[in-house]
């Protein structure tokens, strides 16, 4: 089970990996916390009349399509966008949104698809949300509230019968030594790299996450289906952007794999993994 916070954000983060183990055979559901009501159109092609008005729906399509691309099964958990606050000082988050809603109750809400779904394995962001948009940092909370508290016949009586995830992940995709090395390839073609402006603001603020990667799951014969599903949030991707400048080839030979970070675990399991279902004991 996979936890995102927006209609896109399976797509962008891991999306390979699911595509991969649903096309072997594993359950994969992808659960989407908001509906992305507040995305602004990020493709020039789509800022025309009849997206915007239409919006909610508009999502719900490009959604449906993103998953059956992926080959997952897929849920909304039917909260609202919170948006992204933008100014200085930040205004107060719209009414009702998600990331208003107190913890005990969307958590109660993710609990109760969990014990429906009874996933051995968990995906979601990281404390900082991967991504500084106040669903994210929620997406975080409720997913850690679901792992620690589902398992738990006291915890959220009334939201079904209690079952334990083995194991949780924070999904890493915005990894510095990635992009290095797909700059770098553009460099020796001679190209100038779109990654460059990134990286000098990068290198000046420092850090990467790589240091706290331990599973590298490799799935590059499923990038083609990520490419799809991320083509299908027609609002929300600019199929000239960033997304695909860098050509099928190269990444397969220079980054065949996603990176996740083992957060939490039930199991007996030894660091680096190549699966996310390592130490899990199947029937
Ligand atoms: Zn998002």
């Amino acid at each position: 089970m996979a936890v995102h916070a927006h209609p896109d954000d399976e797509s962008s983060k891991g999306a390979a990996t699911t595509a991969k183990y649903a096309a072997e055979g594993h359950e994969v559901l992808i659960v989407t916390l908001t509906g992305g009501e507040r995305g602004d159109i990020l493709n020039p092609a789509m800022d025309r009349p009849g997206i915007k008005e239409n919006i909610t729906q508009v999502r719900q399509e490009e959604m449906a399509k993103a998953a059956a691309a992926l080959g997952v099964q897929h849920t909304w958990l039917g909260y609202v966008d919170s948006g992204l606050p933008e100014g200085d000082p930040l205004p107060p988050l719209p009414e009702g949104s998600f990331a208003t809603i107190p913890l005990e109750e969307s958590g109660e809400a993710l609990v109760k698809v969990v014990r429906e779904f009874r996933p051995h394995v968990m995906i979601t962001y990281d404390e900082h949300g991967g991504y500084p948009h106040p669903d994210h940092i929620r997406c975080h909370e409720v997913s850690m509230l679901a792992y620690d508290r589902s398992g738990d016949p006291e915890s959220f009586p009334d939201a079904g019968e209690p079952w334990t995830v083995s194991k949780l992940y924070y999904t890493h995709g915005f990894l510095r030594a990635r992009m290095v090395a797909f700059s770098d390839e553009f460099e020796k073609h001679g190209q100038e790299s779109p990654f460059k402006e990134w990286l000098a603001r990068w290198d000046a603020r420092g850090g990467d996450v790589m240091g706290r990667v331990t599973t590298q799951i490799t799935c590059d014969d499923y990038f083609a289906a990520r490419d799809e599903a991320l083509r299908a949030h027609a609002t929300q991707i600019d199929p000239n952007g960033v997304f695909f400048a860098v050509p099928a080839e190269w990444q397969r030979r220079l980054w065949p794999t996603e990176e996740y970070e083992l957060a939490r675990t039930r199991v007996q399991t030894s660091i680096p993994e190549t699966d996310l279902f390592a130490g899990i004991e199947t029937p």
